[in-house]
């Protein structure tokens, strides 16, 4: 027998913001007004029916055949899921992209991170697209290698910190980032592995750089047995990230002022009101969390950790869920037995994600099969090679 369960109103997805529609609608109006970004989509494909798009997509992907792979982030809409041949998290995608050699052409459904992650683990003869250039994150784009570096030479300038530090970078980072880690000793780390990828960097120093989610640190600093007391934020904004000097000669963490807007509005207030609302429902979140919800919550995980929590659990369940609403739509609609719905009840998915309208990738896959590649994300060779030591030391440790 197969259970149907009731969301409440409050927590119907898509209320407060059209998640289906609307937003990938402005967002094609917006772009093509937009000067400067060299990822205008051609003028041709504004206005193209959803049926004509799913039609001319699928032809396109039929004629590449086995020359073309295409990975989905979870947090991308369905009408792009649908054509993924992978679905997954950042890493785990570019780990199958490195892994299926046969396919030339990698069209990567997702953020602009992502897409260099794939390239550099990538094998030479592989291209990785990103159907919309300006699908970026706005975490890691808190991060900006200028101001990594000031806040470097800042503390390698100080008696007491220098030589102790050792920089580790989320996943979710830029290239220039993660070259920077892989550069000066340090380390990647993903949502799933931060706890061991920080005691790999304490056993080799005495503070640890985090970069660039202050709260993903904070939140592996808690599990690991620290306090709040041995954090400090780094704010580039800041002369010196904000704190004197003695306050870094002592703490342990010094997190980046970086988050990540979708995850950072959960609150509690948002847990007590889900347990009001539903007695019995669990509460699921994401490490990228402020520590506030994260040490409330009943199970705390990556992405995968969510899917398979909840895909875990038995009929008759019920689940509120901290991360983005594309993710929690898809997992309700796959799993109807179980009562599933987000955590915010007005929330928005990520905008950047948002930004891979399928027009998008009906333009990359039939400029492929013309033998054009458009959109093609690079990562020049220096940044490339440190950055794949970062990841390769995150490898090794975990
Ligand atoms: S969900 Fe957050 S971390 Fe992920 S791409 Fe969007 S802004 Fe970046």
């Amino acid at each position: 027998m197969t259970l149907q369960l009731k969301i409440p109103e409050k927590y119907a997805v898509g209320k407060g913001c059209d998640a289906d529609r609307s937003l990938g609608d402005l967002l094609l109006r917006t772009e093509m007004s937009t000067k400067g970004n060299t990822s205008r989509l051609p003028k041709e494909y504004m206005g193209i029916s959803d049926e004509e798009l799913v039609r001319r997509i699928g032809e396109a992907k039929a004629k590449l055949g086995a020359k073309l792979v295409i990975l989905g982030h979870h947090y991308q809409r369905d009408e792009i899921i649908r054509w993924a041949d992978f679905r997954g998290d950042s890493f785990k995608l570019a780990r199958h992209a490195a892994s299926h050699p046969e396919a030339e052409a990698i069209v990567f459904c997702g953020v602009h991170f992502m897409a260099e992650t794939a390239d550099i683990l990538a094998a030479p003869h592989q291209r990785v697209i990103l159907p919309n250039l300006s699908a970026g994150c706005s975490m890691a784009d808190m991060a900006p290698t200028e101001d990594v570096l000031q806040c470097w030479d800042d503390l390698q300038a100080m008696a007491g910190v220098k030589g102790k530090v050792i920089p580790v970078t989320y996943m979710n980072s830029t290239a220039a980032l993660k070259a920077f880690c892989g550069a000066n000793g340090g380390i990647v780390c993903t949502s799933s592995n931060a706890a061991a990828v920080v005691k790999w960097a304490f056993e080799r120093g005495e503070k640890v750089l985090f970069f660039p989610d202050q709260h993903l640190g904070r939140n592996t600093g808690l599990k690991m047995g620290y306090g709040l007391d041995d954090m400090l934020v780094w704010d580039p904004f800041q002369p010196m990230g904000g704190n004197s000097e003695a306050a870094y000669r002592k703490t342990a963490f010094i997190l980046w002022n970086g988050h990540c807007s979708v995850h950072k509005r959960f609150t509690v207030d948002q847990v007590n009101e889900a347990r009001k609302r539903v007695p019995g429902v669990k509460i699921l979140v994401h490490p990228e969390c402020v520590h506030e919800v994260v040490g409330i919550a009943d199970a705390v995980g990556s992405t995968e950790f969510i899917i398979q929590t909840v895909t875990d659990s038995p009929p008759g369940s019920a689940w509120a869920v901290g991360t983005e609403i594309n993710l929690v739509k898809r997992l309700a609609q796959e799993q109807p037995d179980k009562l599933i719905f987000c955590l915010d009840p007005v929330i928005c998915p990520c905008s950047t994600m948002y930004r891979v309208h399928p027009a998008y990738l009906a333009w990359v896959l039939e400029a492929l099969v013309k033998g054009n590649v458009v959109n093609e994300i690079k990562v020049d060779g220096e940044v490339a090679r440190w950055a794949k030591v970062a990841l390769e030391r995150m490898l090794a440790t975990t």
